[in-house]
């Protein structure tokens, strides 16, 4: 590649809101054949709700306190759907105290002399946690597409939390444009089997990787290379560094972390996943200039 077409394309890609950090970049790009989507903040970037709430042992006002009080110093997508929910029905908010963030499976803090961890269940199962009571439960909510997120607070099981993250219309349409220039597309994300299954179906991708931790999306990517294919990975979160480091090409959502943004090698700082497909038709035409 010529750096005068590099420079060319990048800098269309700049006027497009797609920053390409270089003509490695750009190259990688112009030959990806599989594309490998993260869900939440990625294929669901739209203003996630609190739909539901379960208490054991407590009263739904004082789960929902001590919950939003963690999740407020959280900057996952649903952190700000549980905060705000649980404002509106009338939860107290106040400091929380050591605050921890686990990537891919939750956070945790303490709010007065209680501790609380917020999460999925198989993070609180892998800490001692019996979250049998609520599976059930659980697998309902994640059937319509809904996130639950257990609480367990003292080491005990306390409740949950459910989420309404839909896809939008726009990931529906970027990943049928995806299909259009030959790509494979599949899902990769730290939710639930059921939710991850039940999102998927609304976008129409077929091939699913659930409840992955961040090593396990880095070992996905790393599974599609050593088949032969090229492949991009697109995420917001801590939680996709690995992945995006690992990738031929990482491609972080302009409003996702600075983390994801940093071992990208692109980045949309406009339109989110509905710029991805003009992404990679730009890198495709340039290269094209180019050879
Ligand atoms: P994705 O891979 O789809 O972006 P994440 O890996 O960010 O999803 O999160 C995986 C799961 O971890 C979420 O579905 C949620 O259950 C749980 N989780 C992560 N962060 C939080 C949080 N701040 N509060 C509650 N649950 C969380
Ligand atoms: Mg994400």
């Amino acid at each position: 590649a010529t750096p005068a077409a590099v420079a060319v394309g990048t800098g269309r890609g700049a006027e497009l809101g797609v920053l390409v950090k270089g003509g490695a970049a750009l190259e990688a790009a112009s030959r990806v054949d599989t594309v490998l989507l993260d869900k939440t903040g990625t294929l669901t970037a739209g203003e996630p709700a609190l739909t539901d709430v379960v208490a054991i042992a407590r009263s739904e006002h004082e789960l929902l306190s001590l919950v939003a009080s963690v999740e407020n110093e959280s900057e996952h997508p649903i952190a700000r759907a549980i905060t705000e929910g649980a404002r509106a029905r009338g939860a107290e908010i106040v400091r929380a105290e050591g605050f921890v963030s686990v990537a891919g499976a939750g956070i945790e803090g303490e709010v007065g002399a209680a501790r609380v961890r917020v999460g999925t269940s198989a993070w609180l199962a892998r800490i001692g946690v019996d979250t049998t009571p609520l599976e059930a439960h659980a697998e309902e909510l994640a059937a319509r597409g809904r996130t639950p997120s257990f609480v367990a607070i003292d080491g005990a099981l306390a409740g949950l939390v459910a989420v309404a993250d839909r896809a939008s219309d726009e990931a529906k349409a970027a990943v049928a444009a995806l299909r259009e220039l030959g790509i494979e597309v599949a899902m990769v994300t730290g939710d639930r089997t059921r939710t991850a299954h039940a999102v998927a179906a609304e976008l129409g991708i077929d091939r699913v990787f659930a409840e992955t931790r961040p090593e396990d999306k880095a070992s996905v990517v790393a599974r599609e290379k050593a088949n032969g294919r090229v492949v991009a990975m697109v995420g917001d979160g801590v939680n996709d560094a690995p992945a995006l480091a690992g990738a031929d090409v990482g491609i972080a959502i302009g409003s996702g972390t600075d983390i994801a943004i940093a071992a990208a090698d692109v980045a949309l700082l406009q339109g989110g996943i509905a710029r991805l497909p003009t992404a990679l038709r730009l890198a495709r035409s340039t290269l094209r200039t180019i050879r």
